[in-house]
């Protein structure tokens, strides 16, 4: 089977840690449009397939293919630009600027703060975060400092940064932690919107949000896939219920 039949293919893919293989021959296909929620015991190796696909970590085997080009001997940088987002569990905002500054500096063409703010604030610009701050439910607190938002708006501030650079591929870990119940609301919603037109993958623990959001599900348990497909699939499942869902 060909590869470019999937936005993400992922064959082999191994690696080790001091001798603990944390990935063992894992395979995932991922396609365009979908929003895959990865699922698992804690130490499955979850964080660890993100770390993969970003360049963060180098896989001892195996291949990562997105949209037809080779990722795993690449640097993170030229992963980004190949339109490869990631967030990881703790947000990574600046948190003295304001969510208008925190957005433009994410814009694909200034890469430094200094450098990001110093250049002209084209309309290009202006229209993308604008578009951005609305698609993340902030676009009346653009002017506010970010470290005054609330967690969850700091986790969307976090995610529209990403979306300033339009990833063809966005991977989110564990989003919802620390969300009271309403900004998980929110975010589901979010999640949703913001899938369409690119490929995702969210790892995810609470369930009652797995199903809020996914079409299709993977469990992963000791590097592996244990289990793959619908929501009611993979919850029917025993070997999934005896590893994770029993607990
Ligand atoms: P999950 O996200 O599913 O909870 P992780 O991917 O964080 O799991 O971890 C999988 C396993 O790999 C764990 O046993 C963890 O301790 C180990 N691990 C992850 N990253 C490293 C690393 N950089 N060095 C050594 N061990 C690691
Ligand atoms: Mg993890």
């Amino acid at each position: 089977m060909s590869g470019a039949a999937f936005a993400l293919y992922i064959e082999g893919l191994s690696v080790s840690f001091d001798g603990f293989k944390a990935i063992d021959d894992l395979n995932l296909y991922v396609d365009d449009n979908e929003l895959r929620v990865i699922i698992g015991p804690n130490g499955a190796g979850k964080t660890t397939l993100l770390d993969l696909i970003c360049g963060k970590t180098r896989a001892s085997a195996g291949t990562i293919r997105f949209l037809d080009l080779e990722l795993t001997k690449r640097p993170e940088h030229q992963i980004v630009r190949a339109g490869v987002g990631r967030k990881f569990q703790t947000p990574s905002i600046y948190e003295n600027l304001s969510l208008l500054q925190n957005l433009e500096v994410s814009y694909p063409h200034g890469r430094s703060v200094f450098g990001a703010l110093a250049f002209r604030r084209t309309a290009a610009l202006r229209e993308r975060v604008d578009a951005v701050a609305e698609e993340i439910g902030l676009q009346h607190q653009l002017g506010a400092e970010a470290g005054g938002l609330s967690h969850g708006q700091k986790q969307w501030l976090e995610i529209g940064m990403l979306l300033m650079q339009e990833p063809k591929l966005l991977m989110l870990d564990e989003p919802i932690a620390g969300m009271s119940a309403r900004e998980r609301d929110i975010t589901a919603e979010l999640l949703q919107r913001i899938c369409k037109g690119r490929s995702m993958i969210v790892i995810e623990h609470d369930m009652d949000f797995v199903e809020r959001i996914a079409s299709k599900v993977t469990v992963m348990h000791q590097g592996r896939i244990l289990s793959e497909g619908s929501m009611d699939a993979v919850k029917n499942d025993p070997k999934v219920i005896d590893v994770y869902l029993g607990h």
